[in-house]
């Protein structure tokens, strides 16, 4: 028989830590928000990559964030196709159900989900069988990107970057296929968001939607 596993040390030193300091000072909170039910403002669509929390990012209580990540932060279109969707699962949720007034799409730098669909566009008919069952398929997503790229740099770096980029606008007409974000949008309910995170320099880069261009926050 197989023993069974300890709980991983890390997370049990991580818990005891947050329970000795951080749980004092927010067990109010806690408590409000157990009784009352959360009531997030804001929901962020970022990326499952350990280097990019939101949480971390935006110094946030609990409660003030509704989170959805998944591989290379990307928007489904709406596809009301009986399938399982689970990242428009969670956007309808947090749209119909916690009534979020902003959705921010928030990419990264370095993302190794564009830089996989970069490498198998670039293997082309010619690559090697796809050895994922769902990857390769969830980063075809990051496809109708390639038309929003408004960069041309010259090194492959600047150009996963300038896909990144544009996966974010990409995300954001997505998330406006979405007939209840259109309308929700339409009549000043819910703002659309997108930023990119450095994660080399911790710097935040803000979409100014009026031009395309990402800018560094200043706040
Ligand atoms: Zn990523």
């Amino acid at each position: 028989m197989t023993e069974t596993p300890a709980f991983p040390s890390r997370l049990l030193r991580g818990y005891t830590a947050f329970r000795d300091q951080r749980l004092p000072q927010e067990s109010a909170r806690y408590r409000i928000l157990a009784e009352t039910g959360q009531r997030p403002r804001t929901m962020i669509i970022g990326c499952c990559d350990s280097r990019a929390a939101p949480e971390t990012i935006f110094d946030a209580a609990p409660g003030e964030l509704f989170v959805i990540r998944n591989v290379a932060n990307l928007v489904p279109p709406y596809d009301p196709d009986g399938e399982y969707h689970g990242t428009s699962a969670a956007i309808e949720f947090g749209v119909m159900g916690l009534k979020v007034r902003y959705i921010l799409v928030m990419g990264h730098g370095r993302c190794g989900g564009v830089q996989a669909y970069i490498a198998s566009r670039d293997a082309g008919p010619n690559a090697p069988e796809e050895p994922s069952a769902f990857i390769g398929k969830w980063i075809s997503l990051v496809a109708p990107a390639e038309q929003l790229v408004c960069e041309s740099p010259e090194d492959a770096a600047g150009r996963q970057r300038a896909l990144e980029f544009a996966s974010i606008r990409q995300g954001i007409e997505n998330l406006r296929t979405f007939p209840s974000i259109r309308n929700l949008e339409e009549i000043g309910e819910i703002e659309l968001h997108g930023a990119w995170f450095d994660i080399s320099t911790g710097e935040l880069h803000i979409l100014d939607q009026a031009t395309g261009r990402f800018e560094v926050a200043k706040g």
